[in-house]
């Protein structure tokens, strides 16, 4: 059954990307929900001649895509899902728990993303937020299903967080408090590291432990 209210909360969330300057200009980025009662995808629309999108600050719930993990449209009218649409299926079939994605072209991250680096472990907020250690995935096409599996790999079975080679990041969470909390922990981490390192080098550790958990 299609939710309005989940289609309204997908809409906020991109507008949210926006307000954070996590995407900026036009379609940088995109926002998805899983609805965990019948696993139906709440997702941003594609830009086309007939779907004008001034930027996510715009969104509104009747601009919203529902499709099923299989990536089948079930309510949208004439408008298409994000061209990431197989990047988002394709952690929804990975990640069971995880119901919210928040994909962004935010600055800090794409330091990373343009550079191929992981961000290391610095500190504790790193571990409980992020799940240690952020990898970068391997490059891929956008929108290929081959960059879902790369994308896949580097969030493993239990990170929130990963990098997308020379394009941005995506942040996961059980729903879009978390996946946002861990959006903003992120950036956080890659200015650090940045300017760390400019500082004579950041202490990357194996582990530091934060209790208590999330
Ligand atoms: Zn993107």
């Amino acid at each position: 059954m299609i939710k309005q209210k989940l289609k309204h909360d997908v809409a906020q969330a991109a507008v949210m990307l926006w307000k954070k300057g996590l995407s900026i200009g036009r379609d940088a980025g995109d926002t998805s929900f899983r609805d965990p009662k019948d696993q139906l995808i709440y997702i941003c629309p594609r830009p086309t001649d007939t779907m004008i999108i001034k930027n996510w600050g715009a969104m509104k719930g009747e601009h919203m895509v529902v499709i099923t993990l299989k990536g089948e449209i079930v309510d949208g009218g004439d408008i298409l899902p994000t061209l990431e649409a197989p990047m988002h299926l394709s952690i929804y079939r990975a990640r069971p728990e995880i119901n919210a994605i928040v994909h962004t072209h935010a600055v800090w991250s794409t330091i990373f993303a343009i550079t191929g680096k992981n961000i290391p472990l610095i500190d504790a907020e790193m571990d409980a937020f992020l799940g240690g250690e952020v990898i970068c995935a391997e490059y891929a096409e956008v929108g290929t299903e081959e960059l879902g599996q790369n994308v896949v790999a580097a969030l493993g079975k239990n990170k929130f967080a990963a990098i997308i080679q020379n394009h941005g990041a995506v942040c996961v969470g059980t729903d879009f408090d978390n996946a946002f909390n861990a959006s903003d922990f992120l950036e956080k981490s890659a200015q650090t590291v940045v300017f760390g390192n400019l500082m004579g080098g950041v202490i990357a550790r194996d582990k530091i432990e934060y209790t208590p958990k999330r």
